[in-house]
């Protein structure tokens, strides 16, 4: 249960500070997700927080 930041990720940084398990971290190309640490917010929101944030909709649920 994760999501994941494409390539089209341009740092903007809103997606981190809404992420309520800080599984979103800077690296070097473009933000990831920590599928460890990510919930898809369930638990906290009924959607997934950084999706709701994201500006370029470059935030996508992993498929099974
Ligand atoms: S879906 Fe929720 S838990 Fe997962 S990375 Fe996004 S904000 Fe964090
Ligand atoms: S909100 Fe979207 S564009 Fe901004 S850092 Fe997060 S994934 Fe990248």
């Amino acid at each position: 249960m994760s999501v994941w930041i494409d390539a089209d990720c341009i740092h903007c940084d809103l997606c981190a500070p809404e992420c309520p398990n800080t599984a979103i971290y800077r690296a070097e190309q473009q933000y990831q997700v920590d599928a460890e640490l990510c919930t898809e917010c369930v638990g906290f929101y009924n959607k997934p927080a950084c999706i709701e944030v994201c500006p370029l909709d470059c935030i996508e649920f992993v498929s099974a």
